[in-house]
């Protein structure tokens, strides 16, 4: 197996492609064996996974995942990499290449048609530029065990982070609806060719087998959640008449009342349930 993690290896057949890297895909290349083998076995990947990777690149974390999946479908958009995914993975006939954006995919249907008997799971070290969207689309998809990802740290923690806590954001509330996340562990910037400015984490989200909370209307819970962080030095009542302007002042109060909290209790401090509770007061009301 090719050692793509060998600098020494990896500068001469990335020239011999005339291969530059691409700043605005996101193309910071694995240069640590570690790191793809540690994502790999803590993603937990085995014989009855089938897995998506999202940017494969020129293939160190593919190698890996191919050696312990049923069957790997990685999805890419540049493919200069043709080539050169040809002579580092070309080797593996449980691995598939989709030459593509993963944003314009269908993931639910993907997953149906190439994974179907097994157990879906995504694993992938992502181009940052488009975390958010990737991780909302993986998690919107509802079909997968887990996700497995390298992110910015900061995103990582953001990712994790617990009611109250500084980094506890709607994206926070969005992840923790579908999954519970878990820190792994944290990667340097040296692990990389060319060095990120960011420090990087790979975070585990397992995705809810059941969601122990009651939400009557989804659109009005996450709504809920956006409006009470747009406002979050405020209280809760001044971004819920803000992102409902259907209840106004006196509305925004009477819902956070008669969700059984204080009239001047802030968003920033709410847990998933607690969320809930207010969101369906208003679907009560105005739903
Ligand atoms: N997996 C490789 C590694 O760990 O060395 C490469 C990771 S690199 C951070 C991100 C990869 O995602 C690049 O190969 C890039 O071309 C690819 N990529 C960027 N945007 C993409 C998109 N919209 N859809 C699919 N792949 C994308």
């Amino acid at each position: 197996m090719v050692n793509v993690c060998d600098i020494q290896v990896m500068k001469p057949l990335l020239a011999e492609h005339g291969f530059h890297f691409s700043k605005a895909k996101g193309q910071n290349f694995l240069i640590a064996p570690w790191v793809p083998q540690s994502i790999a076995l803590e993603s937990g990947v085995d014989e009855t996974a089938g897995v998506l990777e999202i940017g494969p690149g020129i293939g160190p974390l593919t190698q890996q995942l191919c050696l312990r999946a049923k069957k790997v479908c990685a999805v890419e958009v540049d493919n200069r990499l043709k080539p050169i995914l040809d002579i580092t993975v070309g080797e593996f006939d449980n691995l598939e290449i989709l030459w593509n954006d993963v944003l314009k995919l269908d993931v639910p249907a993907l997953v149906k048609e190439k994974f179907g008997g097994l157990r879906p799971m995504a694993c992938a070290n992502l181009p940052y530029y488009i975390t958010s969207p990737i991780l909302t689309a993986l998690l919107e998809a509802d079909c997968f065990d887990s996700v497995t990802v390298m992110v910015q740290k900061e995103v990582a923690q953001r990712i994790a982070a617990a009611p109250g806590s500084a980094d506890y954001s709607a994206f926070t509330v969005f992840c923790q609806y579908y999954a519970e996340p878990e820190l792994l562990f944290d990667v340097p910037a040296h692990c990389f060719m060319p060095q990120p400015k960011v420090t990087s984490a790979v975070i585990q989200l397992r995705v809810r087998k059941e969601r122990n909370w009651d939400v009557l209307d989804e659109d009005i819970f996450f709504r809920t959640v956006r409006a009470s962080f747009a406002m979050r030095r405020k209280k809760l009542s001044n971004g819920l008449a803000s992102g409902f302007p259907e209840l106004g002042k006196a509305g925004a109060a009477e819902v956070i009342e008669a969700a059984g909290f204080d009239v001047n209790v802030r968003g920033e401090t709410l847990s998933i349930p607690e969320f809930a509770r207010i969101a369906n007061e208003i679907v009560k009301r105005h739903g």
